[in-house]
C-alpha cells in the first residue's frame, strides 16, 4: 500500500518500532562512539556521522525522492554550508559554473570565492531561459526556483535537458518550495539543495541545510566536503528539525492557501505594484510554476511607492514581524532593499505568510496599508 503525502510526512524517517523506545529517538550527543579494533561501522567519530542525522536524512530523503532507494541526503549546519558543499566539491580551477544573477544574497560572496579559485562564473537571470545561452562548456548549472526574493521561476525540465546534453550537472536551490512544494530530483536535477532554516523546519528557531543527490556517487563528494569543512549540524538542531518536519504538510497547506488569499487581496490595491506570487493565474511565473510545482509557497512580494511608505507600512503591522528570513509559522516581512545587494526597488517588500488565520492576517495587512496611505 502506498501512503499519501501527509502520512509519509508524519512518519518520515522513523525507525522500526522497538518496545519501550520512543517513536522518534532523542538527540544523540556524542563526539566519539565505542570503537573496538579496526575502525568500521556506521558511527566512529562525531564529525563523520551521527544517528540523529541519519534519522533526519532518511526523513528528508523520503520527501525529496519518495520510493527512490538510490537517493541520498546529507544534512548540514546551515543552507550556506549545504550550498558550499556542492559548489566547492564539484568545481575546480578552470571549470565554468552558471549561477543565478538574481538568487540568494550570499551568492555574491560565493562568486568572489569561486573566482579566487580560478573558477569561471557566468550568471543568468532566473526567468526567460537566459541560462541556455551561457551553458556551453559549463560543468555545473545552479538554479534557484522560485528565486529569492524576486519569485521568478525557471523551467527546470528544459534547463536540465540542455545542461545534461552539454555534460553539465544541475543543482537546484529548493529552499522556497520545500520538497512538498517541488521535487527537484524528479524534474531531473542532480542535486536538490536547501536552507532548512526556512520553511522545512518552519519555526524560525534553528539554522540547518541539506543536499539530496540522485545517487551515492554524487553524494560521496558532498559528504566528504562536510567532513573536511566540519559544517555539521548539532544533534539538538537535527532532532528539532525532524520533530518540526512532521507538521510540514499541515503548515504548508495553511501558509500557501493564505499566501494565495493575501496575493488576491493585494492585487486589488492601487498603491501596490510589482505584485508577485507564482500561484496567481496572472503572474508571469504561473504557467511554468504550475507545470513543476505542487504548492506555490508562502512568500508574496510587492512594491510600495517608496522607502518611507514601506517603512511606515512595516511599522504599522501587528501580526507580521519586521524580520528577515521566511517560511515560519509566524508571518514576517521586510524591506529587502535595507540589506543592499538585491536589485530591488526601495519600496520592495518580501512578506512571508505564517500559519495565522487568513482572515486576521489579510485584515492586518490591509489595515496597515490603509493607515499609511
Ligand atoms: C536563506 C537562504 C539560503 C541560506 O541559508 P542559511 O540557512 O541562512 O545558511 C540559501 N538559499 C536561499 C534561497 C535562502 O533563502
Amino acid at each position: 500500500m502506498t501512503w499519501g503525502e501527509g502520512t509519509r510526512t508524519v512518519r518520515a524517517g522513523l525507525p522500526e518500532p522497538q518496545a519501550y523506545e520512543p517513536t522518534l529517538p532523542g538527540p544523540v550527543f556524542a563526539a566519539h562512539y565505542h570503537l573496538p579494533g579496526e575502525p568500521a561501522g556506521p558511527y566512529t567519530y562525531g564529525r563523520d556521522e551521527n544517528p540523529t542525522w541519519t534519522h533526519l536524512e532518511r526523513a528528508i530523503g523520503e520527501l525529496e525522492a519518495p520510493g527512490d532507494p538510490d537517493a541520498e541526503t546529507v544534512v548540514f549546519a546551515s543552507g550556506m554550508a549545504a550550498i558550499s558543499s556542492v559548489l566547492f566539491s564539484q568545481l575546480k580551477a578552470g571549470d565554468a559554473v552558471v549561477l543565478p544573477a538574481d538568487g540568494y544574497q550570499a551568492l555574491a560572496l560565493v562568486r568572489e570565492q569561486l573566482q579566487a579559485y580560478d573558477i569561471e562564473v557566468r550568471t543568468a537571470p532566473t526567468g526567460d531561459d537566459g541560462q541556455l545561452a551561457v551553458l556551453e562548456g559549463a560543468r555545473l548549472l545552479w538554479i534557484e526556483t522560485p528565486s529569492n526574493p524576486g519569485l521568478d521561476v525557471c523551467d527546470v525540465r528544459r534547463l536540465v535537458t540542455a545542461a545534461h546534453a552539454g555534460g553539465a550537472l544541475v543543482a537546484l536551490d529548493n529552499t522556497l518550495a520545500t520538497p512538498l512544494g517541488q521535487r527537484p530530483l524528479e524534474l531531473g536535477a542532480d542535486f536538490s539543495v536547501a536552507s532548512d532554516t526556512k520553511g522545512l523546519t518552519g519555526h524560525g528557531d534553528i539554522l540547518l541545510g541539506h543536499v539530496t543527490c540522485r545517487d551515492a556517487s554524487l553524494a560521496a563528494p558532498v559528504r566528504r566536503w562536510r567532513k573536511i569543512a566540519g559544517a555539521i549540524a548539532g544533534p539538538m538542531e537535527a532532532w528539532l528539525a525532524h520533530r518540526s518536519l512532521a507538521t510540514l504538510q499541515l503548515r504548508l497547506d495553511r501558509q500557501c492557501a493564505t499566501a494565495m488569499t493575501l496575493a488576491e487581496a493585494l492585487s486589488a490595491r492601487q498603491d501596490v505594484t510589482g505584485l508577485r506570487y507564482p500561484g496567481l493565474p496572472g503572474d508571469p511565473s504561473h504557467k511554468v510554476a504550475a507545470g513543476q510545482m505542487r504548492r506555490f509557497g508562502s512568500v508574496v512580494s510587492f512594491v510600495l511607492p517608496d522607502r518611507e511608505r514601506a517603512e511606515r507600512f512595516l511599522g504599522a503591522l501587528r501580526l507580521v514581524d519586521d524580520a528577515t528570513s521566511f517560511g515560519g509559522v509566524r508571518s514576517t516581512a521586510e524591506r529587502r532593499g535595507r540589506w543592499g545587494g538585491d536589485a530591488v526597488p526601495e519600496g520592495f517588500i518580501r512578506l512571508s505568510v505564517g500559519a495565522e488565520d487568513a482572515e486576521d492576517l489579510v485584515a492586518d495587512v490591509l489595515r496597515a496599508l490603509d493607515e499609511t496611505s
